[in-house]
């Protein structure tokens, strides 16, 4: 079965994909990978605990209070994050009290954007606690794993909307938008993430966001009944291409080399028939 992430891996540079599930080659531990990571527990910890939070609020308090509720709880989730992956982060000499200043900023102005959203609502609807909570849209639901045997393919949706007509899938990523819409891997990743999601619930699911954190960018892409098409035809290339005993050419976008973790062992030949002869005679 395929994963969502090869799929973006696949449009990335298709010998990175052969390189990485055919040739067994693995790329070193990348210090945005565990930022990445981190980033992930982050959003994870504090949807996980939002019940808790949202009904513990039992009356009106001052817009102020609620910042400093969320803020309290939010840094506590940012910091057990770090914790959590304190070795991976010295391992690629990243200094885990750096990575808090770094994330910060964002996580500060989520924990006020949603205090503000539990303000304003308690100040329209009067509600609180589990009714408060009850009363909520979107609920949001993080590290959602779906599979679909129709289309081979497992993934984890990094976060999903939860609205009382319908779903919607999130991604979010680090790193730089593009100028307009959204990065072609990461395109591919929505389209997948919204037909298996619905595949899992049974119900069309109609458009996705990706979140450029860094850039406070959320970019909408409508999902449409020819992009299952897309999907299919590019799961059958990926399989077509990962059963082929023949290494594909380099990508001739030189750029992408430069920040791809395999690029030594992919552009040492002899490395490489090295390597692929010992994988011959080992089958
Ligand atoms: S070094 Fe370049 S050609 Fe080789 S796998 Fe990485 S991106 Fe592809």
């Amino acid at each position: 079965m395929l994963t969502v992430s090869m799929l973006s891996t696949y449009l990335y540079c298709k010998r990175k994909l052969y390189l990485q599930k055919v040739l067994k080659l693995e790329e070193p531990e990348r210090e945005d990978a565990v930022l990445g990571t981190i980033r992930h527990e982050t959003y994870d910890l504090i949807n996980k605990h939002e019940q808790a939070l949202v009904t513990s609020i039992q009356r009106k308090v001052p817009r102020e209070i609620l910042h400093e509720l969320y803020k309290l709880h939010y840094s506590e989730h940012l910091r057990n994050a770090i914790r959590a992956h304190k070795e991976r982060l010295l391992a690629v000499g990243i200094n885990p009290g750096e990575v808090f200043k770094q994330f910060w900023t964002l996580v500060l102005e989520e924990s006020i954007t949603r205090a503000d959203n539990i303000y304003n609502f308690i100040e329209t609807h009067l509600v609180f606690g589990e009714k408060l909570w009850e009363s909520l849209m979107p609920k949001i639901v993080s590290e959602f794993g779906v599979l679909s045997e129709e289309l081979d393919l497992v993934g984890k949706i990094d976060q999903v909307e939860h609205w009382k007509d319908g779903f919607v899938p999130i991604e979010i990523k680090t790193g730089a938008a593009p100028q307009d819409g959204i990065w072609p891997g990461h395109r591919i990743q929505l389209i997948a993430y919204a037909l298996l999601l619905e595949e899992h619930y049974k119900k069309p699911v109609k458009e996705g966001f990706v979140v450029y954190v860094n850039s406070r960018q959320r970019r909408h892409v409508a999902i449409n009944p020819f992009m299952k098409l897309e999907l299919k035809a590019m799961i059958a290339e990926i399989k077509q291409l990962l059963a082929s005993r023949e290494l594909p050419e380099y990508t001739p976008h030189k750029r992408k080399c430069e920040s791809c973790g395999l690029r030594q062992q992919c552009h040492d030949k002899a490395f490489m028939e090295q390597h692929i002869w010992m994988l011959q005679t080992a089958q």
